[in-house]
């Protein structure tokens, strides 16, 4: 079961002293570089092989010497692995809290990752992301944002009913360090809810915008039964640096659990529908598979 897994990585990762699992390495808007601690590229978490729609994402434990590139802006600052010093055992908090740690890339030896676009929909780009994921039979998540959603409820459907999933990516867009627990409350909830409405199901997975988690967004979105998600591979498509250079920037990245962040919604993407048609097979031709992280 997904569940035992899931508890099984936890205890992994609190019997990992010292292992800081996460950083808000970047940004889907703001940052220069876009890899997460966890990038692929150290010694790779468990290897579970789960096959492919029933994958059980792990969260990856990095090696305690991953220490965050580019992380940390003081408030959205890592979230401590370990229980709290001087608790004889973890406090529901600090599950809680762990609980809640971003997945960064899956546990995974074989070529699977996790393609992510965010900040849609669209009314032009999603549709030709959708056809370009059609044609090549990848299952994506896409991240929402809630306003861009609310009036766009066919298109949110079309999404979901081409078997991609859903996933809440806030109602406006904020950085959530800056917002009190009740704004971040109202971002998470009103999306969930909007998501919810329009295809009858839930959902399951949380991305903080531009990577900037906060204890408050990471307790708020597990309190509302999601979990957070971040990436691993980020060509930075969003600051339109050309298609080849986001192409290249995927190819030379990406490894066995990657996941990949593009972006559908806010500006002009058509670089990254550009990039997804020339990377995509070149991948699927190496042999790696698309999963939705269930
Ligand atoms: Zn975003």
């Amino acid at each position: 079961m997904v569940s035992d897994h899931r508890i099984i990585g936890r205890r992994l990762l609190l019997s990992v002293a010292g292992v800081t699992l996460l950083s808000a390495a970047t940004a889907c808007g703001s940052s220069p570089s876009g890899q997460d601690p966890s990038a692929g590229a150290g010694p790779a978490a468990k290897a579970v092989n789960v096959p492919s729609p029933a994958l059980a994402p792990l969260p990856s434990a990095s090696p305690p010497s991953a220490s965050p590139p580019s992380a940390a802006p003081s408030s959205g600052a890592p979230q401590p692995a370990a229980p709290p010093v001087g608790s004889a055992a973890p406090s529901a908090a600090a599950a809680r809290r762990n609980a809640a740690a971003p997945l960064f890339s899956l546990a995974s030896d074989d070529k699977l990752v996790a393609l992510t676009i965010d900040d849609g929909p669209d009314p032009v780009y999603t549709p030709a992301v959708l056809s370009i994921l059609e044609r090549y039979g990848v299952r994506a998540t896409f991240f929402l944002v809630g306003e861009n959603a609310v009036n766009r409820s066919a298109l949110v459907r079309e999404i979901a009913r081409q078997g991609h999933h859903l996933a809440n990516h806030t109602w406006s867009h904020p950085d959530l360090r800056h917002l009190s627990e009740a704004q971040v409350r109202d971002e998470l909830e009103r999306t969930s809810d909007l998501l919810h409405t329009a295809t009858g199901k839930p959902a399951t997975w949380f991305r903080a915008p531009g990577g900037d988690w906060s204890d408050v967004a990471l307790r708020v979105s597990n309190e509302l039964g999601m979990r957070p998600m971040g990436w691993s591979v980020d060509p930075v498509d969003w600051a339109r640096p050309g298609t080849s250079r986001i192409t290249t920037r995927v190819l030379d990245a990406i490894r066995p659990g990657s996941i990949v962040l593009n972006h559908d919604g806010g500006g002009d993407r058509s670089q990254t529908i550009a990039a997804l048609k020339t990377y995509l097979p070149v991948l699927i031709d190496e042999g790696y598979r698309f999963t939705a992280p269930a």
